[in-house]
């Protein structure tokens, strides 16, 4: 299924349980703008390859566009819609002063050498120019990308612009005036959300286990945080391989080995298997990709909780049928939300110069995430809803309100 479908399906259902009104249904049911872009780099071999490039400015009523850049060679147009109408769902919920955007360069980086990549970076950054700005649209790293391409982006932009001005993109190095923790930031976040789950449901995290598919920046970062929780690592899985570690796998060896090698191919721990998710376990971490849940497999499913490090890695059957079986979802809008909170985080710190220790970012965004989700979880009691569809209505709600103070009806 299209992933803006599975969009379609989960906003419905929410708009239903707050009987949204048209004018305003309409709005959100958009995107703004679809900019698609092709531009030509010069390849080591001196042969010309024209790159395909997007960004879709979901909503801005809540501040600039926010959102990161996907590097991909299967993204298309209305994955990137559906990212960005997530984003702009995960900034309201986290009250930011940000709306909603994403953005993808259609290749497989690992298809590249570093001097190509860093054109690619470059001529993206170069011919989005006019659309970026840190009160227009900031953009950050995602699947594929990291904190080098950000510092080529910023470094393009400012030269075009003729600029010191460092915040019109984040999780650049700490080097480039990146922020300290963006890094882990949002594993961190992942974590803090199984710590809060935990306390609400008592249960001991010393004695739970758990598996994990992704293990680049987000599911590697959440490896490591679970591990100082006392979690057991029993299952890890990457676009080469799915593995069951029966004893447990030593993560901290793992992280180190991932770093160095960049997949599992050729780790020597652990059995292969087939239906990764059929692993028995409390806790299931997606840190991949979308709609890797499905009909098709949700019902070889046996654990507590799923914790969507990823964006949409469940889609909407297989969450009706997870519901029946009281298996609880955090779902990604929350769960995932520590990487813009600490994007935020450094895009105040651009605008004050200031710069502060990775102690004191973690716990704010420790804080941040507990009390979203103890105002979430309240809400949820209250309401009897499920999380997602609280996450989605709180959130929904807040850039309602504003978008009716503004009368921006009028004003388009
Ligand atoms: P990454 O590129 O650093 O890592 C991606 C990982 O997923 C790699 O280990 C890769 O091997 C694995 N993978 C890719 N395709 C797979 C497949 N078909 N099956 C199994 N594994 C596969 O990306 P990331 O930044 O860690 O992002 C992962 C997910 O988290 C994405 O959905 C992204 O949108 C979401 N996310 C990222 C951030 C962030 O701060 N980076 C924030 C919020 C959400």
């Amino acid at each position: 299924m299209n992933l803006f479908e599975q969009v379609e399906l989960q906003y419905n259902e929410a708009k239903k349980l707050m009987n949204l009104e048209e004018d305003f249904d309409n709005i959100l049911k958009y995107p703004k703008n679809e900019i698609i872009i092709h531009y030509p780099i010069v390849m080591d071999n001196n042969k010309i390859k024209i790159i395909k490039g997007y960004r879709v400015q979901y909503n801005n009523i809540l501040g600039p566009y926010k959102g990161g850049i996907r590097i991909s060679d299967d993204i298309y147009l209305d994955e990137i819609k559906s990212l960005a109408f997530w984003m702009t769902l995960k900034c309201s919920l986290q009250q930011l002063p940000f709306g909603g955007g994403k953005g993808g360069i259609k290749i497989n980086p690992s298809n590249y050498s570093k001097g190509e990549l860093e054109k690619i970076a470059r001529g993206y950054a170069n011919n989005m120019f006019n659309y970026f700005g840190e009160d227009k649209d900031i953009p950050a790293p995602d699947l594929g990308s990291n904190s080098q391409i950000m510092d080529w982006m910023i470094d393009a932009h400012q030269k075009k612009e003729n600029t010191h001005n460092i915040g019109i993109y984040t999780g650049k190095s700490v080097e480039c005036g990146g922020s300290e923790g963006r890094n882990q930031a949002t594993g961190f976040g992942l974590s803090k959300c199984v710590e809060v789950w935990s306390k609400i449901n008592k249960i001991n995290l010393n004695k739970s286990t758990y598996i994990i598919q992704g293990f680049g920046n987000v599911g590697s970062n959440t490896a490591y945080y679970l591990n100082l929780l006392g979690l057991k690592c029993i299952g890890v899985c990457d676009h080469t391989r799915s593995l069951y570690f029966n004893e447990g796998v030593d993560i901290l060896d793992l992280i180190k080995y991932y770093k160095e090698h960049k997949s599992l191919k050729d780790y020597t721990n652990g059995e292969d298997i087939e239906n990764f998710f059929s692993i028995d376990c409390d806790i299931i971490v997606p840190c991949a990709k979308e709609s890797v849940i499905t009909e098709q497999n949700v019902n070889t499913i046996n654990c507590k909780v799923i914790v969507e490090g990823a964006n949409g890695p469940v889609d909407f059957k297989a969450e009706k049928i997870l519901e029946k079986k009281n298996i609880e979802i955090i779902p990604d809008i929350l769960a995932n939300s520590g990487g813009v909170v600490v994007s935020y985080y450094e895009w105040l710190q651009n605008k004050r110069s200031e710069y502060w220790t990775e102690e004191k970012v973690l716990e704010k965004l420790s804080n941040k995430m507990e009390d979203i989700y103890t105002k979430c979880y309240n809400e949820m009691c209250k309401k009897h809803l499920t999380l997602r569809q609280t996450c989605y209505v709180l959130s929904i709600e807040r850039i309602k309100v504003r978008a009716d103070k503004k009368n921006i009806y009028l004003k388009n």
